[in-house]
């Protein structure tokens, strides 16, 4: 064991702050990382707050993490020390059931072991603690290679804002001439607009913030409509082929479901922590589809990367030290953050 430095919240109620805490030294399979970015992902505040019920705490947040590699165990062919690697939402799951042979370990039907705030299996008792930290030991299976041609800061969201956009995207076969709609232009709703003008797709941004149409164009979004403009919405009805929502707050989702074709599905990726009521009759009329959507496995986050070395696609962020992380937080609720903020962790 030795002892890391991180930043963590006690409680839900409490402002993250320094605390040090015990991580295994690299077991055989495992590769040990030093941090060189993390980035802030809506889902750190849902956690670090308990807003999806009870968190295991202390929450050391944290699950866009890219940095170099400081040791490996003997039995560790990927990477060796020096090489640069990243890890995303996951660092273990059973790699038995069903989902897991597929490569769908987010979908592990034993539970995965998060990055952050989950049981941590290898120290009993314990939570796993994430990236707004010093360095992270994580078995070699669920480290990710980072490509060399990108800016390092700002592949760190691709490790969950971008394979979680990436996902359905190619789950739902986005393609040349789809008319995709993106919903909420924050972290995820960025990534979500480059992936998919990448894919060919003609996408339109909907969006509470009018200040975001010029940069949601440069973003990658053909048209943008402001979402709060009940003739404009009404002008976009039955339109879309496949729409992804990426909001963390309560909003009314019969207003995007009603701009699908028939057969056409809006998957829902942002996470808020009420349901949220669906009219039905919407749905039956057009065999309209509602779905969700976790992450993405390993494989496909390997080949998220890839896509976006090949495409020169990385986030567009803002870089803070450590210590801002609690206003930074606060930006993010008050959908102010351009788009993603990614800590510097040399400021730790
Ligand atoms: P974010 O950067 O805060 O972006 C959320 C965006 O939603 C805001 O920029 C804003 O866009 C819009 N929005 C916020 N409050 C709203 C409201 N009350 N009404 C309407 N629109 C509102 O968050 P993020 O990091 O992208 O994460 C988004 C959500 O996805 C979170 O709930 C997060 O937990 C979840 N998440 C899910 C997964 C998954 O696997 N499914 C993975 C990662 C994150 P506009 O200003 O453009 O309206
Ligand atoms: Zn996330
Ligand atoms: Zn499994």
């Amino acid at each position: 064991m030795y002892v890391c430095k991180g930043y963590a919240a006690q409680s839900a109620d409490t402002p993250l702050a320094p605390f040090s805490f015990e991580r295994r030294d690299p077991g055989p399979t495992d590769v040990q990382i030093d941090i060189l970015y993390c980035g802030v992902c809506h889902s750190d505040i849902h956690t670090a707050r308990s807003e999806w019920g009870p968190s295991m705490y202390p929450v050391v947040p944290g699950h866009e993490i890219v940095g170099r590699v400081a040791a490996v165990g003997r039995e560790v062919r990927k990477f060796k020390p020096g090489d640069l690697a990243g890890v995303g939402c996951l660092v273990d799951s059973c790699r038995r059931c069903p989902s897991c042979r597929e490569g769908l370990e987010q979908y592990c039907e034993n539970g995965f072991t998060g990055t952050y705030g989950t049981p941590d299996l290898k120290l009993p008792g314990k939570p796993t603690f994430g990236g707004y930290s010093k360095s992270i030991v994580v078995e070699e299976a669920f480290v990710l290679r980072i490509p060399e041609n990108l800016p390092l800061a700002g592949v760190a969201p691709l490790l969950c804002a971008g394979i979680t956009t990436y996902s359905p995207l190619r789950h739902w076969k986005v393609t040349r001439g789809h008319k995709v709609g993106v919903v909420g232009l924050g972290g995820l709703g960025h990534m979500a607009l480059k992936l998919a003008h990448a894919m060919g797709a003609e996408v339109t941004l909907f969006t509470t913030s009018p200040g975001k149409a010029v940069d949601a164009q440069r973003l990658g979004a053909d048209h943008v409509v402001v979402s709060t403009d009940p003739e404009a919405m009404r002008g976009q009805a039955s339109k879309f082929d496949f729409i992804l929502d990426c909001v963390s707050a309560r909003h009314d989702i019969n207003a995007y479901l009603a701009l699908l074709k028939r057969d056409a599905t809006l998957v829902q990726v942002g996470a808020p922590p009420e349901p949220l009521p669906v009219n039905v009759i919407g749905l039956i009329f057009s065999r309209r589809r509602f779905a969700g959507s976790l992450i993405g496995g390993i494989a496909e986050t390997q080949e998220m990367l890839d896509f976006c070395s090949k495409h020169g696609i990385v986030s567009d962020i803002e870089m803070i030290g450590v210590g801002e992380i609690n206003d930074a937080y606060e930006r993010v609720i008050a959908g102010k953050v351009k788009y993603r903020f990614v800590i510097d962790l040399q400021s730790l």
